[in-house]
């Protein structure tokens, strides 16, 4: 099956007992046994449940892995798979992580004994000088947020690979539809799926997906010991919204560059950070098309606040990769909790904005991002 069949008929279709074309909500904590400790493979929700399992077949059909993992969150996901390393181990993290990412591991597994290096990915040649005796993984976002900078995943899996360490890669803003990591070298891909998967801002969602049973093992082995798993009903509504992720992905990703192209030509505009710019600047071709996310510095914080107080279908919110456009000021929202220092090094200015473009006509969301400069 090609890939706009399978997010739709991937995993587990339907439903074998009844013909039901969707797969059922099972909501259901336990299951009949017939005779001690003879089941229908099913003995507890949080060891496996058949519709978060029809989600787990069809998220690893999707990336082209060998297993499957729903957690109840982005985070949860990235913590289940940060405790397959005990306290000693050593990873590598690109430096502008997601925010929680760097939180977990330096205020959670800090505490724990996981030893740790930030470094920039992007520059290859780096990477190699940070692996040490017991470095165990290299954990990489690609394109990070918000500056869209990229990280060739081909390039990384060889040392990963010459080193023996796991490559991670968290892959929220791509998606399959756009990058498939597995395919380029990685071990162990995780999603938000809170983000375009579920694609629709109303439900929080994690995946793990790995390439082979033994990572498998381990992985279902921390998912039923620790617990963070995705309900029955989060997992149906995440069902849904894959059914229509390469139709909402191809139109983001349409709306985005329609957009990118526009700012280029406004006077109050000072950078834009797009992953379309930053491939082409460095040579990347990991993913199909560029993606719904875009970020711009505008030239002063009077244009910032007229830009937002000429909102009318754009949201002021966190979050992204749903079908409604939503803007963000990283450096007072998302990313506060980041030194001002750090943050204007990193290029994360106070006028810094990020756009996670929806699927709503593009005329009007240029409507909402016209200045009256008069
Ligand atoms: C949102 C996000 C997370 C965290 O996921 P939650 O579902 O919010 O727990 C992790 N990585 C990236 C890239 C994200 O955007």
């Amino acid at each position: 099956m090609k890939f706009n069949s399978l997010v739709i008929h991937g995993g587990i279709d339907g439903d074998e007992k009844t013909g039901a074309v969707t797969v059922p909500i099972y909501q259901t904590s336990t299951y009949r046994q017939k005779k001690v400790g003879q089941h229908s493979g099913y003995e507890y929700s949080r060891t496996g449940n058949p519709t978060r399992e029809a989600l787990e077949k069809l998220i690893s059909d999707l990336e082209g892995g060998f297993r499957g993992f729903a957690f109840s969150s982005g985070m949860a996901a990235i913590s289940s798979v940060l405790m397959l390393f005990k306290s000693g181990d050593h990873i590598i993290l690109s430096d502008d992580v997601y925010g929680g990412t760097f939180r977990v591991v330096d205020k959670v597994f800090k505490n724990l004994g996981l030893e740790y290096d930030f470094i920039n990915t992007n520059d290859i040649n780096d990477i190699s000088k940070y692996i040490k005796k017991n470095t165990k993984a290299i954990y990489i976002e690609t394109p990070t947020n918000p500056l869209m900078k990229l990280t060739d995943i081909k390039e990384v899996s060889k040392i990963a690979k010459e080193n023996n360490l796991l490559l991670i890669v968290d892959n929220t803003f791509m998606t399959p539809y756009l990058q498939k990591p597995i395919k380029l070298g990685a071990d162990i891909v995780i999603h938000s799926a809170t983000k375009y998967l579920g694609g629709h801002s109303d439900l929080v969602a994690g995946l793990v997906i790995v390439n082979n049973e033994e990572l498998g093992n381990k992985m279902h082995f921390i998912q039923n010991s620790v617990g963070a798993i995705l309900g029955p009903f989060d997992s149906w509504l995440l069902i849904k919204g894959i059914k229509t992720l390469h139709v909402r992905m191809d139109r983001h990703c349409e709306n985005a560059e329609k957009i990118v192209n526009w700012l280029k030509e406004q006077e109050w505009v000072k950078k834009i950070y797009y992953p379309g710019i930053e491939a082409n600047e460095n040579k990347i071709m990991q993913m199909k098309k560029f993606g719904g996310m875009i970020s711009f510095e505008v030239v002063n914080e009077e244009y910032l606040n007229k830009l937002l107080s000429n909102l009318k279908i754009i949201t002021l919110a966190e979050s992204l990769g749903g079908v409604e456009s939503l803007i963000s000021v990283p450096a007072k929202m998302t990313h506060a909790s980041i030194p001002a220092e750090i943050r204007d090094k990193l290029g994360i200015t106070d006028t810094l904005v990020r756009l996670s473009v929806g699927i709503e006509d593009v005329e009007d969301i240029i409507s909402d991002l016209t200045l009256n400069l008069k």
